[in-house]
């Protein structure tokens, strides 16, 4: 019965010429959702409402589902599109309406009538009136509630007649595509898929980098990083993950520097490619999953050590945020059961028994200097094992 959906969009940032901007990228990324489902799919805009129409066999579940990964979407509506607006017409599809869309009939009700075409003769009051007495006719045991009804069934008469009433949560935020692109720092572990969804669910289209260091890293580490890239894809849409062999760097920073000292160096030089990765492509900022005081490259103090080295902002969106929080969204995204793969990651094996916490800035810089024979000529060899895969 339902072969269309009503997409309800939020209203933040839909003013004025962004509005325009706004509907076409969601439509675009609704396009693409739906192109993992079996099933003919339009999309079609009509007066700040978005359609989708599915024409032919189409799984409904699945198609809820990829519509609930569409950043920007705040509902989804299953609709009942009828061709026949006359009163008795609607009369007879409000109760099949409500015969197939609830299991029982006894909760309270309201119908609330809108008439986009002005040309239909009567008052949208009086339709509903009708309506909900042809409801009351069928279903002697519900009663109607003007003020909190259980259910509210919309009524839309256009060129043809829409009847809704449930109305799915879809996951908020803006359409990707409507602010720039940025470049997530992605490790195998749980926060940084984390942190490039909720970046994405700003409207900011994403690509990846991922520090690999074979052999002290396996390809089945890396394998985990490209899964966990594709599972962010669903939400953030295609992306190019940049995979750098990062070895090298290393193993010279461990020869050449304090030990307690590794992690801070080694994240500084991260954050130095990773912006020379971005300038390259058009990203505007970098993305961590950074949060503060959860280990002890990120005490305040490392995290501003950390971010001396870099020029374009670093956006931390876990930043205040407790571990749990982030396994909790982890888990709701679905990339929780990848990141928690038990492959080391680079970090892990470099690290020192006693890493400093409270880095200062001049004795790192110091530190460096013992890297300046071989280390911008690193860098470059870094940049130039760039492994580009294709997500999504
Ligand atoms: P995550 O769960 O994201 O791995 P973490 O708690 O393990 O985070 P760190 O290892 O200190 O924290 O890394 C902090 C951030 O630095 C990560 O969230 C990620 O953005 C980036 N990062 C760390 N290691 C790598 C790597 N090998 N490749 C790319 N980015 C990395
Ligand atoms: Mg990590």
């Amino acid at each position: 019965m339902f072969h269309t959906f009503l997409i309800k969009y939020g209203e933040i940032g839909v003013k004025g010429k962004n509005r325009f901007i706004f509907e076409a990228a969601l439509e675009k990324q609704i396009r693409r959702a739906l192109k993992s489902v079996d099933g003919i799919f339009e999309t079609s805009r009509e007066k700040g409402r978005i359609y989708v129409e599915c024409s032919g066999d189409f799984d409904f579940e699945d198609t809820v589902e990829a519509l609930t990964h569409v950043f920007g979407i705040v509902g989804i509506c299953p609709v009942m599109v009828t061709e026949d607006d006359s009163l008795e017409a609607m009369g007879r599809n409000i109760v099949t309406f409500l015969e197939e869309t609830y299991a029982s009939h006894e909760q309270s009700f309201k119908v609330d009538t809108r008439r986009a075409k002005k040309t239909y003769p009567v008052p949208s009051m009086e339709v509903s009136a009708y309506l909900g007495g042809r409801v009351l006719d069928a279903f002697p045991e519900m009663k109607v509630d003007v003020h909190e009804p259980e259910i509210l069934v919309h009524v839309e008469i256009r060129d043809r007649v829409y009847m809704y009433s449930r109305v799915i949560p879809g996951p908020g935020g803006m359409p990707v595509g409507t602010n720039g692109r940025s470049m997530l720092l992605l490790s195998g572990g749980i926060d940084s898929p984390v942190a490039g969804y909720m970046i994405a669910k700003r409207g900011v289209e994403i690509d990846a980098v991922y520090f690999h260091a074979p052999p002290y890293t396996s390809e089945r580490a890396k394998q985990k990083v490209v899964d966990l890239a594709k599972e962010v894809s669903v939400y953030s849409g295609p992306m190019r993950l940049h995979v750098i062999n990062f070895t090298d760097i290393q193993l010279y920073i461990y020869e050449k520097c304090p030990h307690d000292q590794l992690t801070i160096i080694m994240r500084r030089y991260m954050m130095k490619i990773a912006e020379r990765i971005a300038q390259d492509t058009g990203a505007l900022a970098l993305i961590t999953g950074e949060s503060i005081g959860q280990v002890a490259s990120q005490t305040v103090q490392s995290l501003a050590v950390t971010n001396e080295v870099c020029a374009l902002p670093v956006f931390r969106p876990l930043i205040g945020f407790d571990k749990q929080d982030i396994i909790d969204i982890s888990l709701k995204i679905g990339t929780y059961d990848t990141s928690i793969l038990p492959f080391e990651d680079c970090c892990t094996i470099f690290v020192a028994k006693h890493p400093v916490t409270k880095p200062n800035l001049k004795s790192i810089v110091k530190s460096e200097q013992n890297l300046t024979e071989k280390i911008d000529q690193l860098v470059e060899e870094a940049l130039a094992s760039d492994e580009v895969i294709e997500i999504g």
